[in-house]
């Protein structure tokens, strides 16, 4: 499967260009813009949070070792899960796949939750090429999706006992397991409150495709941003925000 992704990621062609600047995007969760409360929020502005950085560190940083490269989308994104607080992530520049959530095994056995530690690991190497799956060729928001789905599976994990994941690593030979494991884990990000963030890296991992495709491996496992939107419209916190292709669009005719 890593393989299939492998592959698949070293095909997909660059990113498309960023839509950054949305001024109309100032809805009342948005003008609270200085505030991390994991509201659902169109944009982040790496200007407007740089500044609290600092308070970002101090409210969702601890226990965290996080690459100074990638730390503030990393905290921003981890600002939607806080009941992650305390928990020990390290975040590493070493990942068979562009991108990788699971625990320190060793640390499962440790009794406490609280002594667990969870590895995210970011792929930086050359082998995938210029392939808009790695980290370091996204867009600011597309890297806040992409760690909050990674970060959405630490949450998932940290509501499992030792022995569960047992289970959970066995049941991966399933693709219906594997398909709904994702499914469920974008699911939680957009939950979160992270919607427009995912919905950009899904976009930009497909190569500027929306659509949800059956053809495409990508589509069986994760939501396509078509099936992302459609998940957003569903739940209140995203009433009063432009919908992500309305956000895409009105920057588009500017
Ligand atoms: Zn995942």
């Amino acid at each position: 499967m890593v393989l299939s992704w492998m592959l698949l990621c070293s095909l997909l062609p660059q990113p498309a260009p960023p839509f950054w600047v949305l001024p109309f995007a100032m809805t009342p969760a948005t003008l609270s813009a200085h505030v991390a409360d994991g509201a659902p929020r169109v944009l982040y502005q790496r200007e407007d949070w740089l500044p609290r950085l600092d308070e970002l560190r101090r409210t969702f940083g601890r226990n965290k070792e996080i690459p100074p490269r990638y730390e503030l989308e990393t905290l921003l994104a981890l600002s939607h899960f806080p009941a992650l607080k305390d928990t020990r992530i390290r975040f590493v520049t070493r990942s068979r796949a562009p991108i990788s959530s699971r625990p320190f095994v060793w640390t499962l056995l440790r009794g406490r939750k609280s002594l667990r530690v969870y590895r995210i690991g970011i792929d930086e190497s050359d082998r995938f090429g210029n392939s808009p799956a790695l980290l370091k060729n996204m867009s600011f928001n597309a890297r806040v999706g992409a760690l909050g789905h990674e970060i959405a599976h630490t949450d998932y994990y940290e509501t499992k006992r030792w022995y569960q994941f047992i289970a959970i690593g066995a049941s991966f030979v399933s693709r219906k397991f594997h398909k709904k494991f994702e499914r469920d884990t974008d699911q939680r990000t957009i939950e979160a409150g992270l919607g427009h963030q995912l919905w950009l890296w899904a976009r930009e991992i497909r190569g500027g495709r929306v659509t949800d495709n059956p053809n495409s491996w990508l589509d069986r496992y994760y939501y396509a941003p078509s099936v992302i939107a459609e998940q957003m419209a569903r739940l209140a916190a995203y009433q009063r925000l432009p919908t992500p292709q309305e956000a895409l669009e009105d920057e588009a005719v500017r």
